[in-house]
């Protein structure tokens, strides 16, 4: 992309951006939801993950992620980090047009970007001039395709990462929330006559207090119980592997591919891919909640997508269908005596690595 009049440039509105789940915690965007083809409802794969406090991450870029992006309702300024799975065009081919598109803004922006060996040669081949005169700062982080472990180690959340196994090196990624304080109970602190001050934080930082008049009071007299972080695993394209389960152990939600319907079970594992019966058994045995199916072959309508995800519920019971644009948050909903259905078996020979 040539040098630009960034003053051209104005933030766009859309007036059909969905309704955001804001101030219910992380939540997902699926930009794009078919295998290797779009159609004209489903782009290729790409799934933006916004946080609690707006920093916006995205797992995978296929072509047509900038326009889908707009759509969202998200900013492309709160784009902070970019993680790519595998060297598919389907899933990289976008991400040019929009860091080119983030280049041409006037505010500094830090973004880093983790994915397989090469692709930083791939961005400065095509858009070397856009990210050399920008005022943005892209950082690439190249990965070893049998490299497993943590990536990233925040003070609020850890992203990890482990191979799959697919046709060339792809790798999922693992976005885990560390667990906040309890939430501080201001009533019952005033009744106990807990003065405003340091003795308050003391309490949410989990240690004892005494009061001027002798009397001690622990934390969790008024501090409730920790609340859990959300977690979330993004596995594509890969066969039903170990590399998967790992990544989605107790997740909230995983997001796998299911490129087949449950009786092309063959195919899948000879071109690298999962049938939808694969990735609810990797739900059920990583103990994940939700798996929110994606990267559906284009032989399949929205009937037959329905069709296969309803028997595949007899493996996983709890199984979204992910739609271009739909937001779904990473934690679920409290519901009356919710368990993780753990009943099913994966079966024995799951494909290691890559
Ligand atoms: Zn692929
Ligand atoms: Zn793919």
């Amino acid at each position: 992309m040539s040098e630009h009049d960034a003053s051209e440039l104005r933030e766009e509105s859309p007036s059909e951006a969905p309704r955001l789940p804001h101030g219910q915690g992380a939540f997902v965007i699926p930009l794009g939801t078919s295998s290797a083809i779009p159609t004209l409802t489903r782009g290729l794969a790409a799934t933006l993950l916004a946080r609690r406090d707006g920093q916006v991450f995205l797992f995978d870029g296929g072509e047509g992620t900038q326009l889908r992006f707009l759509q969202s309702g998200l900013s492309y300024g709160k784009l902070r980090r970019i993680f790519v799975t595998h060297l598919h065009l389907d899933h990289y081919g976008g991400l040019f047009g929009l860091v080119a598109r983030i280049c041409m803004g006037n505010t500094p922006q830090e973004i880093d970007l983790y994915g397989p060996q090469g692709i930083e040669g791939f961005f400065y081949q095509h858009i070397g001039n856009s990210l050399r005169n920008a005022p943005i700062v892209m950082r690439f982080h190249e990965l070893d395709s049998d490299f497993a472990g943590v990536i990233l180690d925040e003070e609020e959340f850890t992203v990890s990462t482990a191979p799959l196994s697919h046709v060339i090196p792809s790798r999922g990624y693992r976005y885990e929330e560390k667990p906040r304080p309890g939430v501080f109970d201001g009533a019952k602190a005033d009744a106990l006559g807990i003065p405003f001050g340091p003795e308050r934080g003391k309490l949410l930082r989990g240690e004892a207090i005494q009061l001027p008049d002798g009397r001690a009071v622990e934390p969790q007299d008024v501090v409730g119980p920790e609340r859990p972080g959300a977690i979330f695993a993004y596995c594509t394209d890969t066969r039903r592997c170990k590399g998967a389960v790992h990544l989605a152990r107790g997740a909230h939600l995983l997001q796998h591919e299911a490129t087949y319907d449950g009786s092309l079970g063959a195919l899948a594992k000879k071109r690298g891919h999962s049938t939808i019966d694969h990735a609810a058994q990797v739900a059920a045995q990583a103990g994940a909640h939700t798996l929110l199916a994606f990267h559906f072959s284009t032989r399949y309508d929205e009937r037959a997508i329905r069709e296969m995800v309803k028997k595949a519920r007899a493996i996983h019971p709890r199984i979204v269908i992910a739609r271009d644009l739909k937001p779904v948050p990473i934690l679920p909903r409290p519901e009356v005596g919710d368990t993780v259905a753990a009943s099913a078996e994966a079966g024995p020979d799951l494909e290691s690595g890559v």
